[in-house]
Parts: C-alpha cells; sequence; structure tokens
C-alpha cells in the first residue's frame, strides 16, 4: 500500500477543478483494507472514498486522506429460468456493469446506461435516469465501517434510498466504505418504456425494441446528444436536484404558475429544476443558460449543468450555484439543492 502526499486531484474529478489531497491511496485489493483502516494515515485524518469523481466538487484542498477505489470484479452468484444475482466490485464502473449485463440479455438497468462513475458510488445517491432507479434492481450493498473496520451487508430495505439519496449520504454519512452491490436482474423481458424522451426516441427512430441492449443503446444515443461530455467540458451531470412539493403545496405553485411542467411520482409533485431556472437569470434579465461567471458558467442548452470553461476554481462554482439558488428562491419561493457533493 502506497500512501502519496500532497497528490494532485484535478484529473480525478469530472469537473476539473484543480485540487490537493494531503494522502492518496490507490485501492485496488479488498485484502488491503485492514492495513489501511489500521494505518496512522487512514485514522488520524478526515477520510474521502473517491471513484470517477463525476459527483463531486472540491471547494479546496482536501486535508485528509482520499481512497481512491479501483477493486474490480463482476461475478454471477446464482441464476434460474427467471433472474440471475450480480455482484460487482465498487471499483468497476458502472456503464461496464450495464454492459456486462445487457450483453448477456438481463433486464433492469438498461435504462442507467451512461452514468458516469462507479458501481461503489451508484448506492450513494441511488443514481436514476429514464424511469429507473438502481434501488429498483439492488438486493444488497457490502460496506465497511470506516470506525471500526467490519464488513456489514446492507439489505435494500435498510439503505432508506429516495430520490437521489440513501443512507449512505445521509445518516451514515462518511461512516462506511461500500465495497461491493448486489443486483437482481432479470432473464426474462421487461421493458420499462415509461419514460417520454425514450419512448419518443424509440418512436421517432422506427427502433424495435427486442433485447435490453436495444435500450442501452437507446438511452446511450439519447445521452450523447443532450448531455456535455466531461472529457470535453469538465461537468458533473445536473448540479441540483429536482423540487418535489407537496400536494398542497404543489396545487398552489401551480394555480401561479399553470405552465410549470409537473410529474406525479410517489405521492409528490416533481418540479424541473432546469425549468426553474430558465425562468430565472442574472440581474440584467438575461437567461442562466450560457451564463459566465468568471471561468464557471451555465451549459449553454441545458440549465441545470455547471461548467468549468478552464481553470474554474470549487469556489467559482459555488459562487454561481449560490447566485442560481438566490434567483430562484427569489423568484419562487422554493430552494434548490445541489445534487452534488461539495467537499
Ligand atoms: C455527464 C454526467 C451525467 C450524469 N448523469 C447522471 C444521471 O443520469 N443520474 C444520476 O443519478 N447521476 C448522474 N450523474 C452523477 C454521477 O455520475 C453519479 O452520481 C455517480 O454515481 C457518481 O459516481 P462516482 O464514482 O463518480 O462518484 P464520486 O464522484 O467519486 O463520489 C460521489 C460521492 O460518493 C462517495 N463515494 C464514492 N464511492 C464511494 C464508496 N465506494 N463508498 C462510500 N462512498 C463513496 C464520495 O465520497 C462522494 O461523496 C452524472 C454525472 C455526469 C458527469
Amino acid at each position: 500500500m502506497n500512501i502519496l502526499e500532497n497528490y494532485d486531484l484535478t484529473q480525478l474529478n469530472t469537473l476539473g477543478v484543480s485540487a490537493r489531497a494531503k494522502y492518496f491511496v490507490t485501492l485496488s485489493d479488498e485484502a488491503e483494507l485492514p492495513e489501511l483502516f489500521n494505518s496512522d494515515h487512514f485514522t488520524n485524518n478526515p477520510k474521502l472514498f473517491l471513484g470517477g469523481g463525476s459527483n463531486v466538487l472540491f471547494t479546496k484542498d482536501f486535508d485528509g486522506i482520499v481512497i481512491f477505489n479501483k477493486l474490480k470484479g463482476i461475478e454471477i452468484l446464482k441464476e434460474d429460468a427467471d433472474s440471475v444475482h450480480i455482484r460487482a466490485m465498487g471499483g468497476e464502473s458502472w456503464h461496464d456493469l450495464v454492459t456486462f449485463a445487457v450483453e448477456r440479455g438481463h433486464w433492469g438497468i438498461e435504462n442507467l446506461s451512461l452514468i458516469p462513475g462507479t458501481v461503489g458510488a451508484a448506492p450513494m445517491q441511488n443514481i436514476g435516469a429514464y424511469g429507473a432507479e438502481i434501488k429498483d434492481v439492488l438486493l444488497n450493498v457490502e460496506a465497511y465501517s470506516t470506525n471500526d473496520g467490519i464488513k456489514k451487508v446492507f439489505k435494500k430495505e435498510e439503505c432508506a434510498f429516495g430520490y437521489r439519496d440513501s443512507v449512505f449520504k445521509n445518516k451514515l454519512k462518511d461512516k462506511y466504505f461500500i465495497s461491493a452491490i448486489t443486483l437482481k436482474l432479470g432473464k426474462t423481458e421487461n421493458k420499462n418504456l415509461e419514460y417520454k424522451v425514450l419512448t419518443e426516441h424509440i418512436k421517432k427512430n422506427k427502433i424495435e425494441v427486442k433485447s435490453s441492449k436495444d435500450i442501452s443503446e437507446a438511452v446511450v444515443a439519447i445521452r450523447k446528444s443532450k448531455l456535455p461530455d466531461p472529457a470535453v467540458i469538465g461537468n458533473a451531470g445536473s448540479f441540483f436536484k429536482n423540487v418535489f412539493l407537496e400536494k398542497n403545496v404543489a396545487l398552489e405553485f401551480l394555480s401561479k404558475y399553470p405552465d410549470a411542467p409537473h410529474f406525479e411520482e410517489d405521492g409528490f409533485t416533481k418540479i424541473p429544476a432546469a425549468w426553474l431556472i430558465e425562468q430565472c437569470g442574472p440581474i440584467d434579465g438575461k437567461s442562466w443558460k450560457g451564463y459566465k461567471l468568471g471561468n464557471a458558467g451555465v451549459h449553454e442548452r441545458q440549465a441545470l449543468v455547471l461548467v468549468n470553461h478552464g481553470n474554474a476554481t470549487g469556489r467559482e462554482i459555488v459562487d454561481l450555484a449560490n447566485k442560481i439558488i438566490k434567483s430562484v428562491e427569489e423568484k419562487f419561493g422554493l430552494t434548490l439543492v445541489p445534487e452534488v457533493n461539495l467537499i
């Protein structure tokens, strides 16, 4: 185990923000965990587990130890005629796991294709896209306590999954390292084509959906056409969460803003954060879209995506995010919450 000092993290976060870690270690073997957990570097310092860095914003240097998760491996635990249990190590790429599944004709995670990042981070915010969430297929999460190094298997019910949320992002924040997950996927056709953008794409392109791979390819095509590639321009996907309103609050809101797009989900009314941001703008009345604050900016086509135009500091991006939050609060009385983890 090689613990490095004063390590540059610029290439390890998709926003491409410059930051350094006091200590940095790459974890590629689960057997190294006891040694790591017993080391002074680990016990005496704040810890940050890092996967693909696609959902973090470094606001300053990290004065602790960054553990870069490279635990690899995907295995089939059991299968029958209807389903298969797949265990994947936390350092695997999420999309590689999706590819593994759809290549074998399994159903359940095809709608989550091309979400950047690692398997280990996926339960953290219960990744979701195109009408699916990881919680729909997750059986359990294997995680090590950072207090005593003991491994616990969290059943799905213990993970308190919600919209872009889990127990690991809340009550147990920084208390567990997710080493592996197990999913239960279907072996028989189970199309999830509820999501309008996806159904429209399939119809428009006359795609005959015969397999989960067909859906995966459609999702990949949509995402490539819509979302900025972090390799081209630094970003962390949606910077803010959508807003969920209780029924009576939603009714009042919609009576004031009848044009607001809204969707009923799990007993709440979802108002897209992108729409709220699009209705506001900086002081001169221009739209937030394409707005620049120093080297930070709002993407030209995606109001929800904050970008790094080159050498943006974490502070600049936070300042821009705060201006957007304030403008939405002033206009609508609703408070946007970042989806990205501020470090
Ligand atoms: C272009 C783009 C599109 C995106 N689209 C979506 C989308 O459609 N849906 C969606 O849900 N998300 C989306 N995201 C966000 C992001 O891809 C996901 O949140 C992803 O799961 C983050 O994985 P990561 O490995 O990069 O996590 P990181 O950014 O490395 O970490 C995120 C958080 O999880 C913690 N963490 C990471 N690994 C572990 C671990 N093993 N144990 C404990 N804690 C850990 C970190 O400390 C940090 O707090 C998008 C991001 C980008 C850049």
